[in-house]
């Protein structure tokens, strides 16, 4: 791997109390070509815009996908990524289903450790802070043909992400826009599905909503889930999160939420989940929580649903009695390495 270290570094003038997320990256990004069927040299080099045509195929026909995964740093400085492994094979289901070549393991994780370790003074420390990690993989061939691509890149770059309170939403259930339909790319970190999600998303906000809970492309009448996140439904003490399929992506979090919950002996039902099931428990009273879960916020919860022209307002809980909260706490302390790892998931 050729390293190119930056030569002004900008960490000694940035403030990891005081930023905003999303918007400033840390001073290294790691790089990697294909072009004639294989991978060129790995490269580490200062983070800055690379040159590229409007005609290349990634911005024309969309062969683009990616990854979003965080690593922590606990009180005596050691650095953790969360199962960093999930993301690696994700992002191979991603390019595969785009025709996009396989991307190593070795380029993907090596890459990955020596970025965020030459860069980790930029991880900030603390309750619920961390390193954003981005992954992204396009087509950078010039040629105007629908076609798949000769030339791709791999990148990861990475900006500090700080703990916010995440404020309960409201959502709406949509029955009419989905982002995933059987057969297609839902499953996938396609760059296209949240293009496509963005106008139904805009509609929703001018309703008041903060985000979508997707539903089937046929009759609207099954949960998939909620605006870039897997959805958990609490009806009584069982939860319900639709199985993953061809239209949902296998979230991380997702299932260490599945594995936290059964540890804790919550019965966990994983299958379809219907609308009309979720309405039929709110009006006897019965519907305790809904929520939303990936790696940004962990943990989104859900103070009411409108559905056609009903509000369902949920009940508001204690942090105790609220599983969703419960279960974010344990995996969050597991993440930032204040509890033990029955699972082997730091890494
Ligand atoms: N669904 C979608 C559409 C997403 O973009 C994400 C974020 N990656 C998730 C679910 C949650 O996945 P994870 O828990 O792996 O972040």
């Amino acid at each position: 791997m050729i390293i190119q270290k930056s030569a002004n570094p900008r960490i000694s003038n940035f403030d990891l109390e005081n930023f905003s997320f999303g918007n400033t990256f840390i001073d290294h990004m790691f790089i990697c070509e294909y072009e004639d069927g294989k991978w060129g040299e790995p490269k580490i080099m200062p983070y800055g815009p690379i040159g590229f045509s409007p005609a290349m195929m990634g911005v024309n026909y969309g062969q683009a996908c990616f990854e979003g995964m965080k690593a922590y740093k606990d009180e005596n400085d050691d650095v953790f990524l969360f199962r960093p492994e999930k993301n690696f094979s994700r992002i191979n289901k991603s390019t595969s289903r785009l025709a996009m070549p396989e991307i190593p393991k070795d380029i993907f994780m090596e890459g990955l450790k020596t970025l965020i370790d030459l860069d980790r003074d930029w991880i900030p420390k603390g309750e619920g802070m961390s390193l954003y990690i981005r992954p992204v993989i396009f087509a950078t061939e010039e040629v105007l043909k629908a076609r798949i691509s000769n030339k791709y890149m791999f990148a990861i770059v990475a900006t500090p992400a700080k703990s916010y309170y995440a404020e309960p939403v409201s959502v709406k259930i949509s029955d009419h826009y989905s982002r995933a339909a059987n057969g297609g790319v839902g499953f996938a970190k396609a760059a296209g599905n949240y293009a496509a999600s963005f106008y139904p998303t805009k509609l929703a906000n001018e309703e008041g909503f903060e985000q979508v809970i997707w539903t089937d492309d046929i009759a609207h009448e099954y949960f998939e889930e909620s605006g870039t996140m897997n959805v958990f439904v609490r009806i009584n003490d069982t939860i319900y999160t639709p199985k993953t399929s061809d239209k949902i992506l296998d979230g991380v979090t997702r299932d260490s939420f599945i594995k936290l919950a059964e540890k804790r002996g919550i019965e966990v039902v994983i299958g379809d989940v219907r609308v009309k099931d979720v309405v039929e428990a709110f009006d006897n009273g019965t519907l305790k929580e809904v929520w939303g879960v990936g790696t940004a916020v962990v943990t989104s919860v859900f103070k009411s649903l409108g559905y056609q022209d009903r509000l369902l307002t949920l009940p508001v809980l204690s942090d105790e009695e609220s599983f969703a909260l419960s279960l974010k706490k344990d995996l969050t302390d597991i993440q930032t390495n204040k509890a033990e790892d029955p699972f082997g998931w730091r890494f």
